[in-house]
């Protein structure tokens, strides 16, 4: 691919519920953003449509030629191959079955087209533009309704020999833990997404007797609120979180040993309760080597790092 004028790209963070769509400049500037409920209830086809014509709205909102959009950006849910933009059956998305997304949308759109899958474009954008700024390896952890990761090693990200790299979500941190969806026992997900600490605290508070007059906790919010009041209960489960999530970061110190790891999602909302014993564990666990260099920090783009992480890794491939 080549650079053809001075230029800025789409980029879009596309996911099964929402979608994030912007016009960013080569120096990362979003200067148009369109933020839109995904189209997928009657499957692929339309939500191939939606994308196009999400495309071309987001172009004439920016009110720039369309000639001086040089490519797109997408960030997708995997599993995909980034090389060839195949999309492989994401979870909750139906009718994905090895889906050429790249070509199609090549061919409807008449620009370069690059693919990563969501959690990747995210550790991206963070590392462009966010908390991992200046950083040559972070590892960026998506803690929202599952866990994802993304590794960037010297600015790029590492997909690994078959795109899984990063799967720190579905590592074991519980020998004969709780069943996970992928079909293995005992993954971070499974204490660490939100979904998981919400049904850990309500079985906990069915368990003390204490809840058994009101209605199961919602939301994560609810959830913080009776950790501000100082309930014991839900307390001890978000130190348990913290801790577990401790341990899968000491591994990625111990293993990958980078610069920086990036916490982003809803779920670090739940703040010191949780990062205190975080940060416990993994001085507890990993080598002091690995600790004394690494930085743990929050996402600092929220929502837009995944459309930040998409529009840097189309600007990379059209410079190439
Ligand atoms: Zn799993």
């Amino acid at each position: 691919m080549t650079k053809t004028s001075n230029n800025h790209v789409l980029a879009a963070d596309v996911g099964g519920t929402n979608t994030r769509m912007a016009v960013v400049s080569e120096n990362g500037d979003i200067l148009t953003l369109v933020k839109k409920s995904t189209h997928c209830k009657e499957g692929r086809d339309e939500m191939i449509r939606f994308i196009v014509s999400c495309a071309g709205e987001t172009i004439e909102e920016s009110k720039l030629p369309k000639e001086t959009i040089c490519g797109m950006g997408i960030g997708f849910p995997g599993p995909l191959n980034a090389e060839t933009g195949t999309i492989f059956n994401p979870p909750n998305l139906d009718g994905w079955d090895s889906v050429p997304l790249r070509a199609i949308l090549e061919k409807e759109l008449r620009v370069p087209v690059a693919i990563e899958n969501d959690a990747n474009a995210a550790a991206l954008g963070e590392w462009w533009k966010g908390a991992g700024s200046g950083t040559s390896s972070l590892f960026c952890i998506t803690l929202g309704t599952g866990v994802g990761g993304g590794i960037i090693i010297n600015g790029k990200v590492w997909h690994g020999a078959s795109s899984i790299a990063g799967e720190i979500g579905h590592t074991t941190v519980i020998r004969d833990g709780i069943e996970c969806t992928c079909g293995n026992v005992g993954c971070l997900e499974r204490y660490a997404c939100s979904g998981a600490i919400l049904k850990r605290v309500n079985d906990a508070l069915l368990e003390e007797g204490s809840n058994s007059s009101v209605k199961p906790l919602t939301n994560l919010k609810q959830v913080d609120q009776m950790a501000m009041q100082d309930n014991e209960i839900v307390l001890n489960v978000i130190k348990e979180t913290g801790a577990i999530l401790g341990i899968a970061i000491a591994n990625i110190a111990n293993l990958l040993n980078p610069e920086m790891v990036v916490l982003f999602g809803g779920v670090i909302n739940l703040g010191e309760h949780l990062f205190e014993p975080l940060k416990e564990e993994v001085k507890r666990r990993a080598f002091k080597k690995a600790t004394e260099s690494l930085r743990i920090e929050l996402s600092q783009l929220g929502d837009n790092s995944g459309t930040l992480g998409a529009a840097k890794n189309i600007l990379s491939k059209l410079q190439d």
